[in-house]
């Protein structure tokens, strides 16, 4: 007990170390002040927050990358305050079940579960990611595909007065399709930045999500706190801004016109999840 109060203490005066480096270091207007109206919006989410004391590091990109966290993890809470000190948007990033049942963590949703049980998990999921303005999936290639569980999820969701980014782990994900049913604003997801954290592989995917935002005005990109994804945006995004793109929070990308229709925006580089 007395082991874990000092890992807690060690953690938290990491955390603050981090705070200070970041504020010290951080040079926002390099990232927004040459944005024109123009400019194509890049939209970048980083998922699975916090497994690892490594992804603290996260906390020293842009603080227009979004963090999505997990619920009930150790470090969750104390991370979601952190980037919402930063003035950094943050999701809850909610377990939902994989069709190859794989292990979802706390308070995961399978399809089932009545209504009021995902209600439930989802309000307890709300208290330990504070300052949640949106929520996307983990995993839940199963869950998102029914129509019924994920009509539940979505009523929750608009109660809650949140966003709904879908992840997309299926092409068949009823996500988009209920949240414009209940006008709950949303978007999706079209790059995964890291499924292959080698640089060729993630150069590759950059690329890509270059050519989407220029096509379509913005474009919404998932990766994950690998310190080999958190190492290559802190070396890539300041030539992107420099090559006229700007770096946005979520919002840029709600309810654009192509965002939510779910013909819009092909389903690009779905990954095995
Ligand atoms: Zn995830």
């Amino acid at each position: 007990m007395r082991m874990r109060m000092l890992t807690r203490l060690g953690v938290l005066l990491m955390l603050v170390l981090h705070l200070v480096a970041v504020q010290a270091a951080t040079n926002h207007s390099s990232y927004d002040a040459s944005a024109l109206e123009a400019s194509p919006r890049v939209v970048i989410i980083l998922d699975d927050l916090v497994y690892r004391q490594s992804d603290l590091k996260a906390l020293t990109l842009p603080s227009e990358i979004t963090f999505a966290i997990l619920p009930d993890t150790p470090l969750g809470f104390d991370i979601a305050h952190m980037a919402h000190q930063q003035g950094r948007d943050v999701m809850l990033h909610m377990p939902m079940q994989a069709s190859g049942g794989k292990r979802m963590g706390p308070l995961g949703l399978t399809t089932d579960m009545y209504p009021a049980a995902i209600t439930h998990n989802i309000r307890q999921a709300m208290r330990t990611v504070p300052y949640a303005v949106g929520v996307n999936n983990h995993m839940g290639s199963a869950f998102t595909t029914n129509a019924d569980t994920m009509l539940a999820f979505m009523q929750e969701v608009k109660r809650q007065g949140l966003f709904f980014v879908d992840s997309r782990t299926s092409v068949a994900s009823k996500g988009q399709q209920m949240a414009n049913y209940l006008g709950v604003p949303n978007a999706r997801r079209q790059v995964f930045l890291d499924n292959d954290t080698s640089e060729a592989a993630m150069l590759k995917q950059f690329d890509m999500m270059k050519r989407i935002a220029k096509k379509q005005g913005f474009v919404v990109v998932i990766g994950h706190p690998y310190p080999e994804t958190v190492e290559f945006l802190s070396r890539h995004l300041p030539e992107l801004i420099n090559d006229g793109f700007t770096l946005s929070a979520v919002d840029a990308a709600l309810n654009f016109p192509s965002s939510n229709n779910e013909q819009g925006a092909s389903a690009i580089n779905i990954a095995p999840r």
